[in-house]
């Protein structure tokens, strides 16, 4: 059973990596995009951080709904939203139970991405966080390390790819050949957690 110490952990595991590759981050987003999707990652888990310390919520589903909230008001791309819907509706489908199934927490995960897609409008295939995201999902039935490798090879696949949703869709046809930030970004949210499924 996954209990609040666990996504603790996860978002603290998050925050690290994005500590870390903020500046592969933000290079990728220069090739595609305005060269900041590190600065602001780093500036939203930072906030996560700080919430889950001063006012640390008694749930798992709670520590999503913080977490998320904190990426949307703090981040000021796209991808602050995006995430922030993405753990706001991952958190609200695991309800307020104290722990939960890693069965229960790959479901809510899978409505959490589809607010993602709703909210952005991007499918499968469109160069974004989608083409990680998606994989990985339907990977989590199998194992958390089966998740990260699938959001990794998806991360990876989208450059060839033309971008249709965001900033990189701009570029049009200049577009191919980079990997996407977004993607990126999401393949260490997915390795965090494989790492702290341990
Ligand atoms: P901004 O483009 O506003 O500067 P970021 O650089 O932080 O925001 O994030 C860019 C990433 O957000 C992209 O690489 C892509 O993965 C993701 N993204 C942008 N628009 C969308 C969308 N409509 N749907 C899904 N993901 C998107
Ligand atoms: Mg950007
Ligand atoms: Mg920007």
């Amino acid at each position: 059973m996954l209990d609040v110490d666990f996504f603790r952990r996860w978002l603290r595991a998050a925050a690290a990596a994005v500590e870390r590759e903020a500046g592969r981050l933000t290079e990728l987003d220069s090739a595609i995009g305005d060269a900041d999707h590190g600065s602001n990652l780093q500036r939203g888990f930072r906030a996560v951080t700080a919430a889950l310390e001063s006012e640390p919520p008694e749930t798992p589903g709670a520590t999503l709904i913080l977490a998320g909230r904190q990426l949307i008001s703090t981040v000021g791309g796209a991808s602050g939203p995006l995430y922030g819907t993405l753990l706001r509706r991952t958190g609200k489908a695991l309800g307020d139970s104290a722990e939960v199934t890693a069965e229960q927490l790959a479901e809510a995960l899978g409505a959490g991405v589809a607010a993602v897609a709703q909210l952005g409008g991007a499918k499968a295939g469109d160069k974004t966080m989608i083409d990680a995201l998606e994989p990985a999902v339907a990977a989590l039935g199998t194992s958390f390390a089966a998740a990260a490798t699938a959001a990794d090879e998806g991360a990876v696949a989208t450059v060839p790819l033309l971008a249709r949703k965001g900033r990189a869709s701009y570029l049009g046809e200049r577009s191919i050949g980079h990997q996407d930030p977004g993607a990126t970004s999401s393949a260490l949210l997915i390795a965090a957690l494989a790492a702290t499924a341990g």
